[in-house]
């Protein structure tokens, strides 16, 4: 007998956040019947008639221009810039310990603009609008994975194993393919009992959004404190006196910073900004977020694949998580492709592995040059703080250099 509550798909993607929807949209052309099923309702594209700071989402992502033309591909970007997102055409980064100082301008590698400021609530309801849209997508949301269970796959002669879904309702879904998108805690990763290499970075980050008393400027700034960096993100707002903060700071600073009442969380974000804005004229409330660093050991198994946070969690000093994430996205969609139109099985261990070759090595690059720039900029020996600054001077003189970092932030490197 059919038991009703149970259902097959090629594809199953666990997380319906950024990475998991890109996902959903960029297999809907695969030929394989996919499902992506999400914990909470999947948002709607907000209405955005406020521009006061509480009006704006706290989270808000630094999309590359790779990010872009990928959500450009997908179909959603239009509905983001449609909504509100901020091109941002330059960018200054300098030492609070020092005179040493950096800008980059989008002119010095001939591109409209470095990236966009996007509130991640936009982001992810204009890819659940195109989502939505698209055919051949089954789309469970709310629906909560409770366990999976394993089992050989049906083919002789290949590695792919099955799994059966089953969800906090009692509703089961087989698959021959699972693709964890379900962030950094991964349930699916833990059920799976695929292992990570984690470590405390000993900050925290606060995020809110304020108003200066001077335009932004279409600059993205950050000014690297011993306590850690601080950005400030431009925001598209009436006369661009919006900006989002990431503030990362040690640990037991961040408690004292939260409790501050929003006179004197100005104030104090008024000095760690070196008044770079000059005054803050109004502010929403604070979000804290811990710091840690996760990499899974393996991205994939035969029948999964880990993509977005699911495999990797970096600290935000260079905003480069959902960038990296959807570069997974990207590359995994392109080798399922290829697979599937040579007729093999997406969840092959040879097919996956291929994904893991192609992004492992970028994102732990990645990972490695952040930890670094964090650890450079929190010391505050004598020779640091000159080498820092002297280096800043240095790489500030040298324009090749300059443009290699331009386009490796940006993702077309
Ligand atoms: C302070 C801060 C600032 C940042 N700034 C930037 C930036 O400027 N640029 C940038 O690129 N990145 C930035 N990042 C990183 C970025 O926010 C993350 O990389 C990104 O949100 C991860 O997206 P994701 O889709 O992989 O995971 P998530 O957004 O975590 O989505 C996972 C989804 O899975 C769902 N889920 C979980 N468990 C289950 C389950 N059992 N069943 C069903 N669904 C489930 C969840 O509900 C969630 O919707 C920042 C991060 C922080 C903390």
């Amino acid at each position: 007998m059919v038991d009703p509550r149970e259902d097959t798909v090629d594809i199953a993607i666990v997380g319906g956040g950024i990475a998991g929807l890109a996902a959903a949209a960029a297999l809907a052309d695969s030929g394989c019947s996919v499902a992506v099923l999400e914990a909470r309702e999947l948002p709607r594209l907000p209405t955005l008639e406020g521009a006061a700071p509480a009006d704006y989402d706290a989270r808000v992502s630094a999309l590359t221009p790779r990010s872009i033309d990928f959500l450009q591909a997908l179909g959603a970007w239009p509905a983001i810039e449609a909504a509100r997102s901020c091109p941002y055409r330059h960018m200054t980064v300098w030492d609070a310990e020092g005179t040493g100082r950096i800008e980059f301008d989008a002119q010095e590698v001939s591109a409209p603009s470095l990236g966009s400021i996007v509130e991640n609530r936009i982001i992810t309801a204009a890819l659940a609008q195109r989502v939505r849209s698209l055919g051949g997508l089954r789309v469970m949301a709310p629906a909560r994975l409770a366990t999976i269970e394993r089992s050989p796959g049906p083919d002789t002669g290949d590695e792919a194993r099955r799994s059966l879904l089953t969800l906090e309702d009692g509703t089961r879904l087989r698959c021959g393919l699972l693709i964890a998108a379900d962030g950094a805690l991964s349930p699916t990763r833990q059920m799976l009992g695929m292992p990570t290499r984690e470590w405390e970075y000993g900050h925290r980050a606060i995020v809110t959004t304020v108003a200066f008393e001077k335009g932004h400027q279409d600059t993205a700034w950050q000014r690297f404190l011993q306590s850690g960096p601080l950005a400030l993100l431009p925001l598209d707002s009436p006369e661009d006196r919006l900006c989002s903060i990431v503030w990362s700071i040690e640990e037991h600073l961040a408690d004292d910073i939260i409790a501050l009442d929003d006179e004197a969380f100005g104030e104090a974000l008024g000095q760690a900004s070196e008044h770079v804005l000059g005054k803050v004229t109004a502010c929403a409330a604070r979000k804290a977020f811990p710091l840690r660093q996760r990499h899974a050991v393996d991205y994939v198994l035969p029948g999964v694949a880990l993509v977005g946070d699911a495999a990797h969690t970096i600290h935000p000093l260079a905003g480069q998580g959902i960038n990296l994430g959807l570069a997974d996205v990207q590359v995994l969609a392109e080798e399922l492709n290829t697979a599937l139109g040579r007729g093999l099985d997406p969840g092959r261990e040879d097919v996956l592995a291929r994904y893991q070759r192609r992004r492992k090595g970028d994102n732990l690059a990645m990972m490695a040059a952040m930890d670094g720039f964090k650890r450079l900029f929190e010391q505050d020996t004598p020779p640091l703080r000159w080498l820092r600054n002297t280096g800043m001077r240095a790489v500030a003189a040298m324009p090749r250099v300059k443009r290699q970092i331009i386009r490796q932030a940006m993702g077309v490197s």
